[in-house]
Parts: structure tokens; C-alpha cells; sequence
């Protein structure tokens, strides 16, 4: 019997075993699914990471190296090399190991931290030919970064989220040449920065509004064909352009990965894909936490630990404290402009000084006001001059105002001009 187990090895869950064990649990497990700690962040070499945790741009290895030397010190066990392929609402997690065979082991509480995956050609159901060639951004990068092999030579990039985005650098840095960044939206998906640093640094045109309608070859990519598209998103006739190239990355976004959540009977919120959640992260079932990507996709993995640390701290509290007394719950709804938030729930009870609340917005909206209402009643407002739906956006509700707040909380998006 553990007291808790993290289900997944990646910031989010060395952030929540490590904030655990800081908070007095003394028999955590973690239990990951690679040969090594670190999740995604050991594929992403480029620098960025930690700008806002340790005021210091590191890279991903080094930022996962940070948290891995952490948890080092403390005495929480981790198993490698093992798939968790079940939890039970009795909290029992059902695991296979290369070494250790098919266990299960019981948890008094569960963090589920088990990341995101990406959305493949099959997803979005790109017409033409099925040749070799095609790849998820996230694969070409573990081919570059990790296994040494480059995946093409000549190469359009479909989506321009932060991956592709990243990988349009790369792949130019690597010697390929990368003809374009295609991106179906008006807008980019992915940082301002990484549009600056990734394509226009490297002269790599950008096409909004544009998709992939075709892709040609037999055995390997050949041709891709991009076409124009009107406000439906569909492809305007006469518009195409043909690229000759022998490979075509996709980046056109990440699902997080809830297979066990859903199994388990955990609420999932439809907008994020994640599982609904509490202002301490807290599951629809007791003593189950989700945070990180497994819970909604970030942009930065500053927020990832802050989050996780949350998510570890309370399994802690939900464990070691009489935390179970009645609050009343505050529920929080997208309004005009945002298309999610988290927390979905907040208990004003459980809040001590104030709440963080993720959010992302369905357009770009320039000087704006967030607008926080109870009922009809505006009860906050937050100025920004920019707001993008690659960019997650972050507002702080102290608890006085939720004290006073009614049974529902509407944020919405106001452009002021
Ligand atoms: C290409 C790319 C570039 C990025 N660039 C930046 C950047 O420049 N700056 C920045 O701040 N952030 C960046 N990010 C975002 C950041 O890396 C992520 O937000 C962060 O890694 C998410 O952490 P996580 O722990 O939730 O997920 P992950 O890192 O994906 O970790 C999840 C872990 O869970 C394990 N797992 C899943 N299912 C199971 C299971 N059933 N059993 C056992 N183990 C399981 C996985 O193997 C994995 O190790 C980037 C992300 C990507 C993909």
C-alpha cells in the first residue's frame, strides 16, 4: 500500500511527488512508462524552459535534470519501464514492468500526470496517397534529437503550433530545407516568440488560413498541395500551390492522454479533454488529482510545475489533514471569447489567500478587459493588451471575492476600443 502513486514521470508528475513528499508523505510511488524521468521535455533540446520557475532559460533536459536531482533527495520510489493500464475507483493501479510483470498496488491517493499525445494525419483525415514521409512533429523530433536520424530533406510543416513552430527550426539548423509553414487558422498557434525565432529568423514563409488538401507519391512524399481556405475553413477552389518535397510534418495539436481517466469514471471536461477539476486539482473522485498536460495542454512548463506542485501538496492535505469538510462549490463557465477554464470547480472554503484560473481565448483580442461576473454582477476585471489562443492566460480570484461570489462565475473576453 502506497500512499500515493504518480501515474506518469514528466514535470507534472516529478513536481507533484516531489511537492508531496515536502508536505510529509512518506511512501510515494511514481510510476513511468519510459526508460528514463523527464516526459517530453528529454526531446525538446532547444532553450526556453524555466523562465519563470528559475528566472533562467534552460533547456528541456535540463529543466526535467532540475526536478529529477530533487526528487533524488527525497525517498520516493520510482518504477521504470512500467505502464499503468488501469485504476479502479477503489484506487488500485494496475501496472506491467519489463522486469517486474503485471501488479497491481493500492494508493490511498492517485496523481495523474500521464502528459498529452499528438493528433496524427488519420485525425485530420488529409486526402491523397499514403507514402512514407509523413510524421507527427513530435516524432521528427525525437528522430533528430534522440535516435540521430533526420526524417527529409525537403520539408513542409502543416500547423503551426509550438512543435512545429520548433521543428521548422531544427530541421533548418539539421540541414533540411524547409519550404513552408502552413497553418489552416488566421492566426498562429504556437508563441509569438517561436514565430519570430523559428520562421522568420530563418526567412520560412508562413501561410495562414491555409491547409494541406493533397499529398502525392508512391512509396515516399513527393508532392504536397496547399490550398487557400475562406472563414469555413474550407479549401477555395484555384488557390492551390504545389510544394516538391519529400516530407510533411504535421503539428496540428495534442490530446491529453485520458484513456485511464475515462476508464475510471473520472468527469472529463470536453473543451480541454482533461478531467474536471477542483481549485487543488482534485478529480470528480476523491483522492484523484490530475495535473500538467494530462489535465489541459500548456504552453509553458513553468505553469505545468506550479500546477502539479498544487496537485501534489493537496494529495498531501487530502491524506494527512481533516480536509474533507463541506464547502459550497463555485461553478466557472467560458463566457463570449474563452474557450476553457481551470479549474472548472472552485470551493472558496478550501482557498487560502487567493486561486489561480487558467484560461485560453478563441480569438486574438487586442487591449482587452477579462471580465470576472457573479450572476450579471461584474466582480473583477483584469487589462490585457494582448491575448492569443496559443497563449494560456492566467488571472488570480482572492478569496474574499469568491467568499462573496454566487453559485457560478462567468469569465468572458471585453475588447475595449
Ligand atoms: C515540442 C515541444 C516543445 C515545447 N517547448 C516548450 C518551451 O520552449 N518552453 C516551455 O516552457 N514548454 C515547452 N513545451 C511544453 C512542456 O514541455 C510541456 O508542457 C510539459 O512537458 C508537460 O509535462 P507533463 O508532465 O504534463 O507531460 P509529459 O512531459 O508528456 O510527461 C508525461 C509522462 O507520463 C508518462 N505516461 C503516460 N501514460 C502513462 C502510463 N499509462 N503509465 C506510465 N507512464 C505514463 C509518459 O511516458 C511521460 O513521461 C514544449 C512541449 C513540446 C511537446
Amino acid at each position: 500500500m502506497y500512499d500515493l502513486i504518480v501515474i506518469g514521470g514528466g514535470p507534472a508528475g516529478l513536481a507533484a511527488a516531489c511537492s508531496a513528499w515536502d508536505k510529509g508523505l512518506r511512501s510515494i510511488l511514481i510510476v513511468e512508462r519510459d526508460q528514463e524521468l523527464g516526459g517530453i521535455l528529454n526531446q525538446c533540446i532547444h532553450s526556453g524552459f524555466g523562465l519563470q520557475y528559475f528566472k533562467e532559460e534552460l533547456t528541456g533536459p535540463e529543466y526535467a535534470a532540475r526536478f529529477v536531482d530533487l526528487l533524488s533527495q527525497t525517498g520516493v520510489e520510482v518504477r521504470l519501464d512500467t505502464m499503468v493500464l488501469d485504476i479502479t475507483p477503489q484506487r488500485e493501479v494496475h501496472m506491467v514492468g519489463k522486469t517486474t510483470g503485471y501488479r497491481v498496488e493500492q494508493a490511498r491517493a492517485i496523481v495523474l500526470a500521464m502528459g498529452c499525445r499528438e493528433r496524427t494525419r488519420g485525425a485530420i483525415s488529409i486526402p491523397g496517397t499514403r507514402p512514407a514521409g509523413v510524421f507527427t512533429a513530435g516524432a521528427a523530433q525525437r528522430y533528430v534529437n534522440v535516435e540521430g536520424y533526420l526524417p527529409g530533406k525537403r520539408v513542409v510543416i502543416l500547423g503551426s503550433g509550438d512543435i512545429g513552430l520548433i521543428m521548422a527550426r531544427r530541421m533548418t539548423l539539421e540541414g533540411a530545407k524547409v519550404l513552408a509553414c502552413v497553418e489552416v487558422m488566421p492566426y498562429s498557434g504556437g508563441l509569438n516568440r517561436n514565430i519570430v525565432q523559428c520562421l522568420q529568423d530563418f526567412d520560412i514563409p508562413l501561410y495562414l488560413s491555409h491547409t494541406v488538401t493533397d499529398i502525392r507519391g508512391k512509396d515516399r512524399v513527393e508532392q504536397v498541395v496547399v490550398s487557400q481556405v475562406g472563414p469555413d475553413r474550407k479549401p477555395i477552389p484555384g488557390t492551390e500551390m504545389i510544394f516538391d518535397c519529400d516530407t510533411l510534418l504535421l503539428s496540428v495539436g495534442l490530446l491529453p492522454e485520458n484513456e485511464l481517466t475515462q476508464q475510471a469514471g473520472i468527469a472529463l471536461d470536453p473543451r480541454t479533454r482533461g478531467a474536471v477539476v477542483y481549485e487543488n486539482m482534485e478529480t470528480s473522485m476523491p483522492g484523484v488529482f490530475a495535473c500538467g498536460n494530462v489535465c489541459h495542454v500548456h504552453d509553458l512548463v513553468d505553469y505545468v510545475t506550479a500546477e502539479s506542485q498544487r496537485a501534489g501538496a493537496a494529495a498531501a492535505a487530502y491524506l494527512m489533514e481533516d480536509a474533507k469538510h463541506e464547502s459550497r462549490v463555485i461553478e466557472i463557465q467560458n463566457g463570449p471569447g474563452v474557450t476553457y477554464t481551470v479549474p472548472q470547480h472552485i470551493r472558496p472554503q478550501r482557498v487560502d489567500k487567493s486561486c489561480g484560473l487558467f484560461f485560453r481565448v478563441n480569438r486574438i483580442c487586442k487591449d482587452s478587459e477579462i471580465l470576472v461576473t457573479s450572476g450579471d454582477v461584474p466582480i473583477a476585471r483584469f487589462k490585457r493588451e494582448h491575448l492569443a489562443p496559443g497563449e494560456m492566460e492566467h488571472i488570480t480570484l482572492p478569496r474574499a471575492l469568491l467568499d462573496k461570489a454566487g453559485p457560478t462565475l462567468t469569465v468572458s473576453i471585453r475588447e475595449v476600443n
